[in-house]
């Protein structure tokens, strides 16, 4: 029998074990984009991380309802949009369009449910009315509701950060002088002329502040309180905490959530790799280059709460990880290896807070062993993986038979450490216009 699951709990600070609020049924929430702009692989990093959490859970045996908002409206689609002449709404549902086809382009199937926040505008009322009769909002005049920190003593325990003095760059976008703490932030923004509205006798003619679509989600459809919440680690604060104010004090009931789950950072040269940087690829460029299998396979190569570095050299060991693959799978041969171990080992390293290195690790235990016995695992294995972490190839490199046979024997020289027989062969490859790179997972062979 696989060890039950357990996960790090971001609330408690510590690795618990699984347990859901009811049995087998599991409602997870993550965090989904602010569409005003292509998709970047930071955000595709927490996206994939928690494709596979979600498919993981179905794997041993949960009915998982995986639900992720879409922020369509927001301040900030509202200046992209200005700044292009477009119209906001049709602005963010191009780009919401683009979005989900990204998603799909790069494997990340396992969303039971994408929810746009625009299409869930009644609901946020409702939550908004809630917390007006409970005292929690007051009205700023002529500018919007705002959340009265402290009449939610408990504002901070999930970041450990307090809240009264926050200085964030939300509740510097939701400022006003009259606001009763620095913290407070906007859940109903009264709309200026010329911007997206949605007219209510109570709250005034306005729109939802960003923090308050989740919980407005979340409560339609899984109610007050649910199992597992994701998204990633810059989200903890100020915008976690604010979800958790914004239930616990409308509803009365804690925990608003069982399990926080949150992703690490994409980094580029120890650079948090964040919009604002603009140096770094979208998703949608990198699909152009790059096979879904070697991205996927590279954002899950690290654990996920770890920060991940992103080089060339990275995504070239996961091209490399992933001919392996390939390789092994397209090979002909009439010995079978048996693929049980390695199968307990991707459960024991999946069922230990989702470590997907430790399972790359099992995986390519088995290939290096089938390799050596000249064997193949069964068929089912590599649906297994491919179900799992989508890192299942849809094509097969093309490298010549004369340039793999060179390969091969550069990679057997350089075994026995026979160097200037590698480098001659490296020439060799280079004249056939090849050239060949070391990575972790083997040689990558590359056409220039
Ligand atoms: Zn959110």
């Amino acid at each position: 029998m696989p060890p039950r699951l357990q996960l790090y709990n971001s609330l408690t600070r510590k690795v618990e074990p699984f347990v859901p609020r009811e049995d087998k049924k599991i409602h997870m929430f993550v965090c989904g984009p602010t569409v005003y702009d292509s998709v970047h692989l930071g955000n595709a990093r927490t996206f994939t991380v928690f494709d596979v959490v979600a498919k993981w859970l179905r794997h041993i045996g949960y009915e998982v309802t995986y639900l992720q908002n879409i922020t369509d409206i927001e301040d900030k689609i509202i200046a992209r949009a200005a700044a292009k002449g477009r119209d906001p709404l049709e602005y963010a549902r191009e780009y919401d369009q683009k979005f989900r086809d990204d998603m799909r382009a790069l494997g990340n199937t396992a969303v039971s449910t994408y929810a746009p926040a625009t299409e869930h505008i009644d609901q946020v009322k409702t939550q908004v009315k809630k917390l007006i009769s409970s005292g929690h909002v007051y009205l700023i005049d002529g500018d919007g509701w705002y959340f009265d920190l402290t009449t939610f003593p408990d504002y901070g325990k999930l970041s450990g950060r307090t809240g009264l003095a926050a200085n964030d760059a939300y509740s510097r976008i939701d400022d006003s002088e009259k606001k009763r703490n620095t913290g407070d932030f906007c859940v109903w923004k009264l709309s200026k002329s010329g911007e997206p509205v949605w007219e209510d006798t109570e709250l005034g003619a306005g729109r939802p502040g960003w923090h308050i679509e989740d919980t407005a989600i979340t409560e339609h459809y899984f109610g007050p309180q649910y199992d597992v919440h994701g998204g990633g680690m810059d989200l903890k604060f100020p915008h976690h905490e604010a979800e958790i104010a914004q239930q616990e004090s409308a509803s009365g009931l804690v925990p608003f959530v069982r399990y926080w789950m949150h992703a690490g950072f994409l980094e580029t040269k120890s650079e948090k790799m964040s919009k604002s940087l603009g140096n770094f690829a979208t998703l949608h460029d990198l699909l152009e280059k790059y096979d879904p299998a070697v991205l996927r396979f590279y954002l899950l190569s690290n654990h996920y709460r770890a920060p991940l570095e992103f080089t060339e050299h990275a995504l070239d060991a996961s091209q490399a990880a992933i001919n392996r693959i390939s390789e092994l799978m397209h090979k002909r041969s009439d010995i079978v290896i048996d693929e049980k171990t390695a199968i307990e080992n991707i459960h024991e390293a999946m069922n230990d807070d989702f470590n997907t290195p430790k399972a790359f690790a099992a995986i390519f235990e088995l290939v290096r062993e089938a390799n050596a016995k000249g064997a193949v695992p069964p068929h089912s294995f590599f649906a297994f993986v491919g179900d799992i972490f989508g890192i299942i190839p849809e094509q097969l490199a093309e490298i010549p038979n004369e340039v793999g046979k060179i390969v091969d024997e550069r990679q057997a020289a350089r075994e026995q450490k026979d160097f200037a027989t590698s480098d001659r062969l490296r020439d060799q490859l280079a004249d056939l216009g090849y050239t060949v790179d070391d990575t972790p997972y083997g040689p990558l062979v590359k056409k220039r």
